[in-house]
């Protein structure tokens, strides 16, 4: 590029009397972040995560001072109000927004809640996209060890948070039944003394559920979390199996568990491989016809298996976005008809755009959500700072792994360099790209999957499909909240289902 072509930017702040707002004494400016929705609108969103669509243009007026509360009245006031601008240089309402803030970030007050406990890696699956899949039958190998489970339970006591929630996973979780009961009695045994009340959730594919142990779920308030992925024709083809009846297996079991436990105590997660991509409908249609009112409309994950299965599981995310727009938009067409049916992903986000609340959505918290609200207890007694973590160790990186159950303390495993490293790389109010990103007070951070995906804990937006698909779910969002007050109103009734 010759010399002449270079086209310097000056970028100079102006003098400070520009900032001071002496000379036109007209507004101050609070801190706020702005992002264009589409051609005629962009949204205004301040630091508590208040959002403001606006006439596109709007923010350079508002920074430039051109704004005048003769003319426009009613956005001036809508400004003032929302804590975009001030008219005097400290709003008189700071303590009200200081603690707003505080009060979103209260995720934080009580560290580690959810506590992995993966029982067995042995699994009678053999699910193309599985991370850690292993049909077996040496149990010695791959069972988390009675002692093992005793010193999980022994950490995971130490959590200053009053509630912890204990979730059994695998493999098949199912498979170490007899360990799980035994997890839950010397639990029901220890939590009085340390003050915790303690949550359990089974996470199993329901292929081996039977009466006998959904009695015992029920007396010991068990939950259960389980995997549909849509019609026979998908989950039969995503989770193989011998005999190829997982699907007519998941079904059965969804309804015993049901029948014993009660609707509301079964919950199921599905995963979009590439061939869900082209059943959105579909697969809507079967979750509403299984009695489901909610789904949770989930990209796979990037790690294990997934990612060495790539013709099945490397999809583009923007392939992923059309599939969520299209399964949203039957879900919100049950909605109009008159049925209540949430998408989870889309109301965690929700929750964070029009309430003042906490989120503890572990994906998208900020600071992240591994460590400081989950950890992951290996079968082998390795520890993890996610579940996702213990995954990339089954492809032998262990950048994650903080310690062993049988040689780390409590404090050498959450005060450690590691443990600090990690955290202090997932705060996107800090991280290049996100810092002046407006959807950040929504969104979370992943150094997981950065580092997995992108070979940085940090990452690099521009070509992280963690961001893309964050950005364009909130923007579309916002988009129709904006465009529809049908649908706007059929959201705020998904929050506060929650609140
Ligand atoms: S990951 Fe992307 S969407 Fe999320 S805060 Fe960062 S820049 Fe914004």
């Amino acid at each position: 590029m010759a010399e002449a072509d270079v086209i310097t930017k000056n970028r100079k702040f102006k003098e400070l009397g520009f900032y001071d707002n002496q000379e036109n004494n007209v507004y101050f400016l609070l801190p706020m972040r702005f992002a264009r929705l589409n051609q005629e609108k962009e949204v205004l969103v301040n630091e508590v995560g208040d959002h403001l669509v606006v006439r596109e243009g709007t923010f350079q007026k508002i920074v430039q001072r051109e704004l005048n509360k003769e003319d426009d009245p009613d956005l001036f006031g809508d400004l003032v109000a929302n804590h975009f601008i001030s008219e005097s240089r400290i709003p008189p309402l700071i303590d009200v927004l200081a603690t707003r803030y505080r009060t979103k970030k209260a995720f934080l007050n009580n560290f580690t809640m959810l506590h992995i406990f993966v029982m067995s890696l042995r699994c009678e699956h053999t699910c193309h996209y599985c991370q850690v899949s292993r049909v077996t039958q040496d149990k010695d190998k791959f069972d988390m060890s009675r002692d093992h489970i005793d010193k999980g339970i022994d950490m995971m006591l130490q959590s200053p948070s009053p509630h912890v929630t204990m979730e059994f996973q695998g493999g098949e979780a199912l498979l170490a039944f007899d360990n799980i009961k035994y997890a839950v009695e010397r639990v029901h045994l220890l939590a009085g003394l340390r003050n915790k009340s303690v949550t359990f959730v089974i996470c199993t594919n329901l292929a081996l559920v039977n009466e006998e142990i959904l009695l015992y779920c029920k007396e010991h308030e068990i939950l259960i979390s389980s995997s549909l992925d849509g019609p026979a024709f998908i989950h039969n083809s995503n989770r193989t199996r011998p005999g190829r009846n997982s699907y007519e297996l998941a079904i059965k079991g969804i309804e015993l568990s049901k029948r014993i436990l009660g609707p509301s105590r079964v919950s199921a997660l599905m995963t979009t491989t590439n061939l869900s991509l082209d059943y959105p409908i579909e697969i809507v249609e079967e979750y509403y016809k299984q009695g489901f009112r909610n789904m949770f409309l989930r990209p796979i994950s990037p790690y294990g298996f997934a990612v060495r299965n790539e013709r099945k599981n490397k999809y583009e995310t923007d392939r992923f976005l059309e599939f969520y727009k299209k399964a949203l938009g039957r879900i919100l067409e049950y909605n109009l008809a008159g049925e209540f049916f949430t998408e989870d992903y889309a109301t965690i986000i929700l929750r964070k755009m029009l309430t003042p609340f906490p989120v503890g959505y572990v994906d998208l918290n900020s600071p992240t959500g591994c460590i400081t609200n989950v950890i992951a207890f290996n079968y082998d007694g390795s520890i993890f700072a996610s579940d996702e973590s213990r995954m990339l160790a089954e492809m032998k990186d262990f950048t994650f792994q903080l310690g062993h159950l049988d040689t780390h303390s409590y404090e050498e495993v959450f005060y450690s360099k590691r443990a600090l490293e990690i955290v202090s790389t997932g705060i996107n109010e800090s991280l290049p790209g996100c810092s002046d990103c407006a959807f950040q007070p929504y969104c979370g951070a992943d150094p997981i999957q950065n580092h997995a995906t992108q070979g940085d804990m940090y990452g690099y937006r521009p070509t992280s499909s963690f961001c893309q698909k964050n950005m364009e779910i909130i923007r579309y969002l916002i988009e129709l909240m904006d465009k529809d007050k049908a649908i706007a109103k059929i959201f705020e009734s998904w929050v506060k289902s929650r609140s």
